[in-house]
């Protein structure tokens, strides 16, 4: 029997029905059925079912069984892969999801209030987002860079790079932080990454993002250009937790999907992660990489060469999505997927770190479920708002 079927028999044993559906989902993505979408405009009212701002968040968020959470992409953001799925969004006094013979209860993520308003500096989705709990910031229009797979230097039509205001971030911050149906409880503050000119003008950006809001944890996720992280000035800052997203460990597929990232080296990378320890503290530095743009065991032994530095691996999975190059391409499958996160959990095990992030609702688009050694799912803030669970 090949290795990778013993391995799919042994996680069938101890993964849960919710936890094998993420999976699938991520995989295949769900339909709406009628008894869903009716209860979903009594319930969400006319209000859109997803952000679908990043290629990564272009699903609607639910929350299954055994506190999984879970980004299920939809057809509507994603006919490029979501056509024929098995899975369906019930409702039945409750949300539901089943197909493949699995099923879980499940409960829906409502957008904050905010979602779609605007102020006198413009739409508030130009400055912030929310996911879960979770809002994030982006100060800069476009990108520097160009990934393929990333949507962000596609997503405007004439790739026009901006800086933008930086007292509309911090208000459109504050709108998030206090939306009255769901206020974001931490912040994110993430690409497009600057041009090497702007570097001084983003250092200015963190400070005045970590000053204003003392008492909110703040995320860095950004590239290491040289220069740009001052790590000790950050800690004292209050900075929370800094990612610095390797993406990819193949270097052929690196050259291939990100040229720019690639350029910059892995050992640079490495360094980097390992130095954002030492000046943070074990499990504030994270980095990232993507699932299914690489052989597994390229992916693998990023996730080794992480944890080796100190740092917390975070697996993405890839979503195609429909701006970019690759929206031909599809998802990995879930028994890649499953396959990957078994492993990945052995490896940090042997290194004392964990598969991130540790925050449950961050985790509804990542190959994770946030729980800590015992097994459990703890939340740091208030739980999210969640419509539709059953009596
Ligand atoms: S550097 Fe980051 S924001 Fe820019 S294209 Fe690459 S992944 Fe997207």
């Amino acid at each position: 029997m090949p290795i990778s079927t013993q391995r799919l028999m042994v996680s069938t044993l101890h993964l849960t029905q919710a936890q094998l559906l993420k999976f699938e989902l991520l995989d295949q993505g769900l339909v709406i059925s009628r008894a869903a979408l009716d209860a979903l405009r009594e319930l969400n009212g006319e209000r859109s079912l997803s952000p679908h701002d990043y290629a990564s968040t272009s699903g609607i968020i639910l929350n299954l069984e055994d506190d999984v959470w879970v980004n299920a992409p939809i057809e509507r953001y994603n006919p490029n892969f979501v056509s024929a799925t098995p899975f369906v969004l019930g409702f039945d006094e409750g949300f539901f999801v089943e197909g493949a013979g699995l099923s879980s209860r499940a409960t829906f993520w409502p957008q904050p209030e905010y979602h779609g308003s605007a102020m006198d500096f413009g739409p508030l989705n130009n400055y912030v987002v929310t996911h879960g709990d979770r809002a994030r910031l982006s100060p800069v229009r476009s990108c520097s860079m160009t990934c393929t797979f990333c949507n962000i230097p596609y997503d405007d039509p004439l790739s026009v790079y901006a800086l933008k205001p930086v007292a509309a971030l911090v208000s459109a911050a504050r709108v998030a932080l206090g939306d009255p149906l769901q206020p974001a409880r931490h912040m994110l503050i993430s690409g497009g990454t600057p041009k090497p000119k702007d570097i001084p003008w983003m250092q200015e950006l963190y400070a005045t993002v970590l000053g204003a809001f003392p008492t909110t944890k703040v995320d860095l996720m950004m590239v290491p250009l040289p220069g740009l992280f001052d790590l000790p000035k950050l800690a004292d800052l209050g900075l929370h937790e800094l990612s610095i997203n390797l993406e990819l460990y193949n270097r052929d597929r690196a050259r291939d999907y990100m040229r720019q990232k690639y350029n910059q080296g892995l050992d640079f990378y490495l360094d980097f992660i390992e130095s954002a320890t030492v000046a943070l503290g074990q499990g504030r530095a994270r980095s990232m990489l993507m699932v299914g743009l690489e052989p597994l065991e390229d992916t693998l032994a990023g996730v080794r060469a992480i944890a080796q530095r100190g740092g917390t691996p975070v697996l993405s999975p890839f979503r195609p999505d429909m701006a970019t190059p690759l929206r031909d391409l599809k998802p990995p499958t879930a028994d890649f997927m499953r396959e990957a996160y078994e492993r990945a959990s052995d490896i940090v095990a042997e290194f004392g770190v964990i598969l991130g992030p540790d925050c449950p609702p961050c985790s509804h688009n990542t190959l994770n479920f946030a729980a800590g050694a015992d097994g459990r799912v703890a939340y740091a803030h208030d739980r999210p708002v969640m419509i539709g669970a059953g009596a």
